[in-house]
């Protein structure tokens, strides 16, 4: 531990409340119950004909029978286990396009020929129905059905159509918003005379234990279902397909499940699926929270997220929705940055949903009801689901709380003023030196505050300057002077210490650190360049400028490459100040071994070899999450050097939006330490570990997996192998 860091105290490792379950749930000990005796107890094949194969076979028929009850099937006989909603959607899809198909071999052309499917329909919909329709190369025209800015299907355009519709596909849920769609409409509608012979695939996937369903008065030939959205296991699922629908097989083999779907049953997941589904189908709903005490969940996740976040709007009429979905977005915070801080403080959610986030293209459902991109891009679902119980919606609260509270004291939250009197050291907005600030729509900026107090914001544009000035505001910078890099106007008179500079394709700024930036006087003479592109710099140095750099050292941010890794240059004096900088920080040259390290690595190098370690999270996930307890504890590492010689854990928060002047100091200053990055996931801290080594020449690592995998339960399996990296010196 360095003077000046948070002190440690013992801490509990983190509490968790898991709000994403409509990407999955956990599996119910009810479930996990009814797997186990069909493992142990009820292990036999339910198509042999002893003994044992019939008492498997009662168990997968009651397990069949309570599906029915749950979805209101006619009969058991219209349940076919299958993996899961993906596979019930080919096979609905795949069973309407083979019925289309001897059509057109029959007849030479199709009486209907239009699909249709809701604009906000599971990815897996319009992927299995173009899929299939051209590998049967079946001449169907495939359209999306337009949704309204509340996400409901428009009606009318379905209307307009039907005459043609061979399949309409909709979901009875949305997973991403949790809007309910008008079945009881689309049912009247498809009753008409006109719609007879249009087959409709319902996804019930979202709805199954949150709104009742009774599909053998819906009119509906088809719904899929998934066990794990339920609280089974994931791997099994149901479709329900009407006994007078077309189906064709799509796997075949031994016959089970009636001829519709070959291979030995998933017997312990059906069981486990089954024992859930009988717990629906009880007067009181057994394990699961009645309507009134969702709403009353839903109503407590409201009123904490309104207080902590006032820019916070739901995407979504929740009027509309199932009271166990809730989808937002906050102004001014991305919605990386919102989950970073609620996962920091134990809340797990997702952004948009599962299957999409890490992309970056926004939300497919928010894109379809029109919302402004921001808030496609920026979306956060929280779920909750029927097996919840209100003490984890009490505990989702507090977390939440403290999550909005780190990112206030971060100034992260547009119209509510940090707390100052929260503000400490671990806050790094706002201490002397660089910052990185990022605009919500990705555009880099740079706050400089020196130590004489002066500060100034570095931007590219002025597009975000709006966004950021309410940050300056927040941390009682108003006065912070605002410079463009591209600005070639003139106009602006700038402060000593700055120059602005013309190359071909761009102006940029250099700012002379002396001794403005860096606590300790520097050996070598410093300058900061900002430029929008790196092509800016060697254009610069190959120019008539060049002069200016020689004899210093300089680090060039620039506002317009994409990744951390690309964003900084360091560039030596003229006289190799390079090589004589990484030999002398680094006692040689960098080194050419691997540069993760996974846990059981960590442990070990941080018991035998003294290391710096950096978690590299910004100060709002520091704050809820101790990385250097969670270390220690897991670890079980020294505390102080008179714990152990060599092996005291020095400890720094050094977040990515500070590696500017993490940098900068390690240029000017150079040293010798052996470095550890550590972040959530191992991310950002590979970033990290690679920006340190290629411009700081330092000794750095990164720990693959991050904190998750520290924090991973112990599955006994053997750590992830990272191929060379700690232990081959
Ligand atoms: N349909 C909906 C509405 C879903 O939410 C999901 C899963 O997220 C699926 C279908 C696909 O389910 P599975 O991945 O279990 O096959």
């Amino acid at each position: 531990m360095t003077s000046g860091e948070r002190p440690t105290s013992p801490q509990p490792l983190q509490v968790t409340v898991y709000l994403d379950c409509n990407a999955t749930t956990h599996t119910h000990p009810i479930a996990l119950q009814a797997a186990r005796e069909a493992m142990e107890l009820c292990y036999g094949n339910p198509s042999s004909t002893h003994m044992t194969g019939l008492h498997a076979r009662s168990f997968l028929e009651s397990a069949r029978e309570a599906a029915a009850q749950a979805v209101g099937a006619a009969s058991a006989d219209e349940i076919i286990f299958n993996s899961g909603a993906t596979e019930g959607i080919q096979s609905s899809v795949f069973s309407v396009l083979i019925h289309l198909l001897d059509q057109f071999r029959e007849h030479g052309r199709l009486s209907r020929w239009r699909i249709l499917y809701g604009a906000t329909e599971h990815k897996a919909v319009p992927a299995a129905i173009h899929h299939w329709a051209e590998l049967l190369r079946i001449p169907v025209e495939i359209e999306a059905i337009p949704v309204d800015a509340d996400g409901i299907l428009d009606i009318p355009f379905i209307e307009s159509r039907i005459s043609e519709c061979a399949l309409i596909c909709t979901m009875a849920v949305n997973n991403e918003t949790g809007v309910n769609q008008p079945l009881d409409q689309l049912a009247a509608l498809l009753k008409r005379s006109d719609a007879a012979g249009c087959l409709w695939f319902v996804d019930g996937v979202q709805a199954l234990g949150k709104v009742p369903l009774c599909l053998s008065q819906l009119g509906a030939h088809y719904a899929c279902f998934s066990g794990h959205k339920l609280n089974a296991p994931k791997g099994i699922g149901f479709l329900w397909v009407h006994r007078e629908a077309p189906y064709t097989a799509m796997i075949v083999g031994g016959g089970q499940e009636r001829g519709k779907r070959s291979g030995t049953e998933n017997l312990p997941g059906a069981a486990a699926f089954g024992r859930i589904l009988s717990a629906l189908n009880s007067e009181t709903r057994s394990i699961f929270l009645s309507h009134k005490q969702l709403n009353q969940c839903r109503e407590k996740l409201i009123a904490t997220l309104s207080r902590c976040f006032p820019t916070l709007v739901w995407n979504a009429n929740l009027n509309r929705c199932v009271p166990t979905t809730l989808n937002f977005s906050v102004e001014g915070i991305s919605s990386r940055e919102l989950m970073n801080a609620f996962d920091a403080a134990g809340v797990r959610v997702s952004g948009g949903s599962a299957c999409s986030s890490g992309q970056s293209t926004g939300s497919h459902v928010l894109t379809a009801m029109q919302l402004p991109k921001w808030r496609t891009l920026n979306a956060i679902r929280l779920s909750f689901g029927p097996a919840s119980s209100e003490a984890e919606i009490d505990a989702a609260c507090v977390a939440l709380q403290q999550a909005g509270e780190a990112l206030r004291a971060s100034c992260m939250i547009p119209n509510l003023p940090a707390r100052l009197d929260q503000m400490n050291e671990t806050v790094p907005f706002g201490s002397t030196g660089i910052s990185e600030l990022r605009a919500l729509d990705g555009t880099r900026a740079w706050l400089l505050i020196c130590r004489s107090g002066e500060s100034f914001l570095v931007s590219d544009c002025d597009r975000a300057l709006i966004e950021l000035r309410t940050k300056l505001a927040c941390r009682g910078l108003q006065n912070t002077q605002i410079l463009l890099i591209d600005n070639g106007s003139g106009q602006h008179q700038l402060a000593s210490g700055w120059q602005r500079l013309k190359s071909a394709s761009g102006n940029s700024l250099v700012f002379e650190t002396g001794e403005h930036l860096l606590k300790e006087p520097s050996r070598a003479p410093a300058l900061i360049l900002f430029a929008p592109y790196k092509v800016c710099l060697a254009e610069l140095l190959d120019g008539k400028e060049a002069g200016l750099f020689a004899d210093k050292l300089l680090l060039a941010c620039f506002a317009c490459e994409p990744t951390a890794l690309t964003a900084y240059e360091f560039q030596a004096n003229a006289a190799g100040g390079l090589a004589k900088h990484n030999s002398s920080a680094s006692g040689g040259t960098p080194p050419q071994t691997g540069i993760e390290c996974n846990k059981v690595e960590l442990a070990t190098r941080l018991r035998n070899q003294s290391f710096t370690v950096l978690d590299v999270r910004e100060a709002f996930e520091a704050a809820t999450c101790h990385m250097d307890d969670i270390l220690q504890q897991i670890l079980a590492l020294p505390k102080t050097e008179n714990d152990a010689q060599n092996s005291a854990l020095n400890f720094k928060i050094v977040p990515l939006s500070r590696f500017a002047q993490f940098i900068l100091e390690r240029l000017s200053e150079p040293r010798q330490e052996r470095i550890l990055c550590i972040c959530r996931s191992g991310q950002r801290s590979l970033q990290a570990a690679e920006l340190l080594r290629r411009i700081a020449g330092c000794e750095a690592y990164s720990l693959r997996g991050g904190l998750a995998d520290l924090l991973a339960p112990n599955l006994s399996l053997p750590p992830r192998s990272v191929g060379k990296g700690l232990h081959d010196h």
